[in-house]
């Protein structure tokens, strides 16, 4: 078969010259049966005589065949190499590496919301895809309405933090119940979303103050990685070594929303985590794959590090 190149750029320069003899109407010849396409077609050529094509300058195509041929054949190869592509992206896909996550692993983060910080951690985590757990103050969620608008949007979870950041030892039991009613209240109304999740402010719990919590219907998140990134000495290399030192499943990460340094280290904490196969869950999602026994007695870790 012999394959002429030009005959695609002859067809068109032949197509130019029968739209500038007839209009893109066609042949008033035909147009009695306009809408049989193959006699249309077929039409062209007579009402195109022979004389006019070549007072026009129409380039006679040597056999119609060729171009016939070609078709087929860019056809084919337009098929072929479809298939071959299609058939390797599945190939790739198949044998590319399933990214599993052996453990599971939560970022707590207290305090706030506070308008300087909280948007930059929420971005982070945001270009990261983790969801996180915010236990937040009372007063401060109070303040910043929008804030606590903007993490719920973002698909974080929720927990109290007391009212105004209270030292529960040293607070009557009543104070205590109206400081945790009050932020789970404010949480709820403005976000919508209900939460019976409460952590201490500044680590500080006795068994007492615990149980009178839990009967109270509160499940207390304590913590069993605490980095410390509030202390001014922590530097984002000592906060990284602390989280990654010896990250086990089930382990809850307590960071701040206030401080600069939890900001720098986020990133690569959460990197390296996922590396070591550890994947990012809220509490309740964690509190699923927990002991029964932990779930009656409402407390999730009481082992502080
Ligand atoms: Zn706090």
């Amino acid at each position: 078969m012999q394959i002429n190149l030009k005959t695609p750029l002859l067809l068109w320069h032949n197509f130019k010259l029968y739209l500038k003899r007839f209009g893109k109407t066609g042949p008033e010849t035909l147009k009695t049966d306009s809408t049989n396409s193959s006699s249309y077609m077929a039409g062209i050529h007579i009402a195109f005589d022979k004389w006019e094509k070549k007072a026009l300058g129409w380039v006679p195509l040597k056999s119609f065949k060729i171009y016939r041929y070609q078709a087929i054949l860019i056809i084919l190869v337009v098929l072929i190499t479809g298939t071959v592509r299609i058939i390797s992206t599945e190939t790739d896909r198949k044998n590319a590496p399933v990214q599993k996550y052996a453990y599971s692993i939560a970022l707590t983060f207290d305090d706030g919301p506070y308008p300087e910080y909280t948007q930059k951690l929420l971005n982070i985590l945001e270009n990261e895809n983790v969801k996180a757990t915010f236990f937040v103050i009372g007063r401060h969620s109070k303040k910043n309405p929008l804030l606590m608008q903007l993490i719920a949007s973002r698909g974080h979870e929720f927990g109290g933090h007391t009212y105004n950041h209270q030292n529960i030892n040293k607070i009557s039991k009543q104070k205590l119940l109206a400081e945790m009613q009050d932020t789970q209240n404010i949480i709820e109304q403005t976000t919508g979303k209900k939460t019976s999740l409460f952590r201490p402010p500044g680590g500080k719990y006795n068994k007492k103050s615990l149980n009178f919590i839990s009967e109270a219907g509160y499940t207390t998140v304590l913590w069993s990685i605490l980095p410390k990134d509030c202390e001014i000495s922590t530097t984002k290399e000592d906060l990284i070594a602390t989280v990654l030192k010896n990250p086990k499943n089930n382990d809850i990460i307590l960071l701040h929303i206030g401080t600069r340094v939890t900001l720098e280290a986020l990133p690569e904490i959460i990197c390296s985590l996922r590396l070591k196969g550890f994947k990012f869950v809220t509490i309740s999602e964690l509190m699923d794959g927990i002991s029964a026994q932990a779930k009656e007695n409402r407390y999730v870790y009481l082992k502080k590090t």
